[in-house]
């Protein structure tokens, strides 16, 4: 999880653009006539920062429905499509901002295209996501407090982690992950943070994917070991911070690094249980 610059996108000249791009003269008079309550809808959209809480769906007309979500065109040489590849393009070395683990490879309507067609091409809706976010968020949808997902663009985590890592040694090694209120954090947010969490079922992937990346380095873990317990703690520190610097301070990585580090048994030779590697398949 991490937050997102805004891109530096005129909105307002992205949906003229939309407009003159069509060719069926009835849908150009259509969007010509919803221009000024799209700009309108627009400055709604800044001014509570996407938040579901304070922007109601409209009951819009069908065809000027349809009309507002086809400016969500993927042909080739639509306006909006060069965008879209541009947008995804910037991520290619960076994971996605909503659980920090896949490719980025899709955008996500934050606010639902089917229920918020206005917000089709707005740039502030639209959050570079990878496949397995988009499809668990699908068209969520909630006015109730604390019942949506964190906006990439509009919440700005805090400087101290929310996402802390704890490890077990038993008859293997078992990493669980857990969001903590960190220091200033508001209550809103914090609630925020905990249904994303769970809504992407997190503490799985999480877990998954710190497995596989101790196992990934058992050789380099094996070798830092053989020099003592001390150097192994001090490899498992440079990955913490190499993490921190590379995927932000919230990120899985960064949390099982830490967590690791600081883990008597596991820098004493506990971390020979990833061994048991089958069994954990098999349970
Ligand atoms: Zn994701």
């Amino acid at each position: 999880m991490y937050s997102i610059a805004l891109p530096d996108l005129d909105d307002d000249e992205m949906f003229a653009r939309c407009i003159e791009y069509r060719r069926e003269l009835e849908v150009k008079d259509v969007l010509d006539r919803l221009a000024p309550s799209v700009r309108n809808a627009y400055h709604c959209y800044t001014t509570y920062r996407g938040d579901p809480m304070n922007l109601s769906p409209r009951s819009w007309e069908r065809e000027d429905r349809k009309a507002l979500q086809s400016n969500y065109s993927l042909a080739p040489g639509s306006p909006f499509a060069r965008y879209r590849r541009d947008l995804i393009a910037r991520f290619i070395e960076k994971r996605c901002p909503m659980c920090g683990r896949g490719d980025v490879g899709t955008i996500d309507h934050y606010l639902p295209r089917s229920k918020f067609p206005e917000y089709s091409v707005l740039s502030a809706n639209l959050i570079p996501v990878c496949g397995q976010c988009n499809l668990l968020k699908s068209s969520h949808f909630s006015t109730e407090a604390g019942r949506r997902f964190v906006h990439a663009y509009y919440d700005i985590l805090p400087s101290h982690p929310v996402l802390i890592a704890h490890v077990r040694l038993n008859e293997r090694l078992d990493l669980s992950f857990a969001i903590v209120e960190p220091p200033g954090l508001p209550a809103d947010l914090l609630r925020v943070l905990q249904f994303h969490f769970n809504q992407l079922d997190l503490a799985v992937l999480f877990e998954k994917e710190g497995i596989r990346e101790l196992t990934e380095r058992y050789g380099e873990i094996e070798e830092a070991f053989e020099r003592g317990p001390r150097d192994l703690a001090e490899y498992l520190g440079a990955a913490a911070r190499s993490a921190r610097k590379k995927c932000g301070v919230h990120s899985w990585k960064t949390a099982m690094f830490a967590a690791l580090e600081h883990h008597e048994a596991f820098c004493a030779g506990g971390f020979e249980l990833l061994l048991k590697g089958e069994d954990r398949q098999d349970s």
